[in-house]
């Protein structure tokens, strides 16, 4: 088209002032128009070669209309970068907020990139390790080994020893262009419930499993030999004890189950403590049959919040205890001191005590210092469990003082908003007893609900 029109302004030219003329305008117009192009394509050129964003040359004629497309096509082409490079942002700070460890690894197992947790789990430093092989920071022979292998159906569970005693499981997914992933999960406190699971059902049956031996052997004897009267009285007398044991067992573990599921205690609810530390001292003078010194030392004015069958059932534990543990003629004070701050509930007695070492494990499940004195005085071992259940759900804390052959204070705690003032204040009440026949309540306090030790 322009070299058409360059040809008739030279017929033109050629027309008016000669062929000569006519033929130097022609030339001049193309040589024009080929500077014009090659000028438009030098500067294409540059900024194909350094592309600036946004800067893309203009031009005139055709050029302009290419050099509008490629502006089109570059604005879009940067608006889809930008995209990328947000989703990538938005990636990485999902990985960093992962709370399971993640680590990039390449081809030749090493690390891209890694998230805090991994960090944390590894000892690892996401810039200074970036390009460090994976099994150069982490050496344990089993994690080279898995990582070796190439096989990663199933995780490896590996015990740090870079952070202290804790578990990790380990999974590599491979992905992409031999590209790997590398999961680490802190299960440590799986790890732990599961042993106490494993302990806890060991120990329910070794706990009934005695018994239960105890209650088939008798039962054989019976049934094989031709026992006098008395002899098959006292058989059965044993038979009947050794099942009331096992009830004892079974009352503790379904009163620990309820309290489990149960939901949190109410906030709303009075436990008048007075009468409460009455009832306490009645049963605790019944179980120990007279034969100890039972003191209730309590100032009036305050009473707590919460589930009272639940605060009976802990403190009648702790009041029985200290009368089992307590040798004939000892004392035991029941105490109860509160402000409008804080209170506390305190049994002391003048007892066997525990030697130190034991003090820190006397709220696990089926924990004795002495099994055979435990179950002569009729315990399950489940007790101070049910104690630290009932305090844990009450935000109340317990604590234990002991000194051997001296005596014990088992004290609960509990923060100013259990506490709340008496509606009228009852009377101390200071008493001593040597009455009341013995086991009549081994577990005093203990509410219908959450089954009592009798
Ligand atoms: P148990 O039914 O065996 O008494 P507990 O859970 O109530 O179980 O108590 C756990 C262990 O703590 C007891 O076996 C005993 O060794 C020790 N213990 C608890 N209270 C006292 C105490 N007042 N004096 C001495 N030892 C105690």
């Amino acid at each position: 088209m322009i070299v058409a029109t360059l040809a008739i302004a030279g017929w033109i030219v050629h027309l008016a002032f000669g062929e000569t003329a006519g033929w130097a305008a022609f030339s001049g117009g193309v040589v024009l128009l080929l500077l014009h192009h090659i000028q438009h394509a030098q500067r294409l050129a540059r900024w194909l070669k350094s592309p600036v964003p946004g800067k893309v040359p203009v031009g005139s004629g055709a050029w302009d209309y290419i050099f509008s497309l490629l502006y089109r096509f570059e604005r879009l082409e940067s608006r889809q970068q930008q995209q990328l490079a947000k989703t990538l942002v938005r990636f990485r700070q999902a990985a960093r907020a992962h709370p399971d460890g993640v680590v990039i690894l390449n081809a030749d197992n090493r690390i891209e990139w890694c998230n805090d947790t991994a960090e944390a789990h590894f000892d690892l430093n996401a810039e200074t390790d970036a390009g460090q092989p994976v099994v150069n920071l982490m050496r344990q022979p089993e994690f080279v080994a898995y990582v070796e292998s190439g096989v990663y159906d199933h995780p490896l569970e590996l015990h740090s020893f870079r952070v202290g005693g804790a578990i990790f499981s380990i999974q590599i997914i491979a992905y992409g262009d031999d590209q790997k992933l590398l999961l680490s999960r802190d299960i440590t406190r799986l790890d732990k419930l599961e042993t106490m699971r494993r302990d806890f059902v060991a120990n329910v049956s070794h706990e009934l499993r005695t018994p239960l031996t105890v209650l088939s052997g008798f039962l054989e004897t019976l049934k094989e030999l031709q026992l006098d009267p008395q002899r098959s009285r006292d058989y059965i007398n044993l038979m009947s004890e050794q099942g009331k044991r096992m009830e004892r067992i079974v009352d503790d573990l379904l009163t620990l189950s309820t309290l489990e599921s149960s939901p949190s205690p109410p906030l709303d609810e009075r436990v008048p403590v007075m009468p409460l530390l009455e009832r306490l001292r009645v049963d605790a003078l019944a179980l120990s049959g007279g034969k100890h010194r039972i003191v209730v030392d309590a100032e009036p004015g305050f009473d707590l919040l919460g589930a009272e069958t639940e605060i009976a059932s802990a403190f009648g534990n702790l009041v029985t205890n200290a009368v089992r543990y307590t040798p004939d003629g000892g004392e035991v004070r029941i105490r109860w001191r509160a402000t409008a701050h804080e209170a506390e509930f305190a049994v002391i007695d003048s007892g066997i005590g525990i030697a130190s070492e034991h003090i820190a494990r006397l709220t696990e499940r089926f924990y004795r210092v002495d099994r055979s004195r435990s179950r002569a005085t009729g315990g399950t071992g489940l007790g101070l469990a049910i104690v630290k259940h009932v305090l844990n759900r009450h935000q109340a804390a317990l604590d234990i003082r002991s000194e051997l052959d001296k005596g014990s204070c088992f004290a609960a705690r509990f923060s100013a908003r259990r506490v709340v003032a008496a509606i009228a204040a009852a009377a101390t009440t200071v008493a001593d007893g040597r009455m009341g026949s013995p086991h009549a309540v081994a577990r005093p306090g203990a509410s219908q609900d959450l089954g009592s030790r009798s």
